[in-house]
């Protein structure tokens, strides 16, 4: 489509001060700082898969960054450049103008350059390349759990997953909470900032795109070692954890995704400095349990171990 050009020139060409030359050319142009790696990823968004062909275009917008810029906020590395690539169905001005509204409040909050793309019809389907930069060696990786390491999640796990319930008439939560959990469902705040602090202080991270016991999984494997979980340690709405009993909570709780918290693993003996990274930071940060030997995870409610059919969110399972 020769319109194709129009369409870029009007919603996908900004300023790109962190590139030598962004969006125009054959290829964009970027240099890294000395001292530092480049961190690259891609998560792409599809319609039906990730969000439903009638979500507001500004969320999908949002969300489209937010999920690549929690990705290097779990490596502890700061964005910098991005590309998007896009399949439109349609040419719908009122459509990509929201849409656009929503991804640059995502790149704009995080300083993130949109460099180039590539933009073509087809069904709904959003693929953004992340790039940023992280002190060389220095990178929180999934690999890096110690046994005795507490195992730390930020802010509250279970909201998106309860809010989709919602959504999809599994559950009838209470307005207001409905409300919260739509909002965490749509709008994920990426934890850039805990992320950055992290480095130094962490010995491993992952953020929780699929679920925490799957997300935490990946990293046990990675690392070679087991886990011991509370189910009641871990921060959650009060309206979940007064239900915790129920099996649609402990679901949503243990194996809800989209919530793109960061789980994170670190010596007993940066209790305290954790402690003032969450205080400076205004983010609950929470101690949920502890890295075992071994290959087991374990989790506990009031006393009990659970029984874990709860995995994560598998596309193709
Ligand atoms: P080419 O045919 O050489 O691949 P394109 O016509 O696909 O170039 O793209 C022209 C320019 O617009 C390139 O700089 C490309 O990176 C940029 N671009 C295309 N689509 C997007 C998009 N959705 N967002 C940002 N930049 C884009
Ligand atoms: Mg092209």
């Amino acid at each position: 489509m020769r319109a194709e050009f129009d369409l870029i020139a009007k919603y996908f060409t900004k300023p790109t001060p962190n590139a030598d030359l962004g969006v125009g050319d054959d290829a964009a142009l970027i240099r890294v700082s000395p001292g530092y790696q480049l961190a690259i990823s891609t998560d792409m968004s599809v319609v039906g898969t990730h969000f439903y062909a009638d979500c507001p275009p500004e969320d999908i917008g949002w969300k489209s960054l937010a999920v690549n810029v929690s990705d290097l906020a779990a490596m502890g590395a700061q964005p910098k450049w991005m590309t998007l690539a896009i399949a439109l169905p349609e040419q719908n001005h009122q459509w990509l103008s929201a849409f656009a509204d929503g991804f640059f409040a995502c790149a704009e909050k995080f300083g993130i350059d949109l460099i180039g793309g590539d933009t073509t019809r087809g069904p709904l389907n959003i693929a953004v390349q992340i790039m940023g930069e992280v002190p060389v060696g220095k990178s929180l990786l999934r690999s890096g759990a110690q046994v005795g390491d507490d195992i730390w999640v930020s802010g509250f796990i279970g909201s998106a997953a309860l809010g989709l319930a919602h959504l999809q008439e599994k559950t009838m939560l209470p307005k207001d909470v409905a409300s919260v959990c739509m909002w965490a469902l749509h709008h994920p705040q990426p934890r850039l900032a805990l992320g950055l602090a992290l480095l130094g202080v962490a010995n491993s991270c992952i953020d929780i795109s699929d679920g925490l016991l799957g997300d935490l999984g990946h990293m046990l494997r990675a690392s070679g070692v087991g886990a011991a979980l509370d189910l009641e340690a871990i921060p959650c709405l009060p309206f979940v954890s007064a239900a915790l009993d129920l099996p649609i909570m402990q679901q949503a709780v243990l194996a809800g995704g989209d919530d793109y918290e960061l789980c994170f693993t670190a010596p007993s003996s940066q209790y305290m400095q954790i402690q003032g990274i969450s205080k400076s930071l205004g983010l609950p940060l929470t101690r949920i349990g502890h890295i075992t030997d071994g290959a087991d995870l374990h989790v506990h409610y009031q006393n009990n171990l659970l029984s874990l059919a709860a995995e994560g969110y598998d596309h193709f399972g």
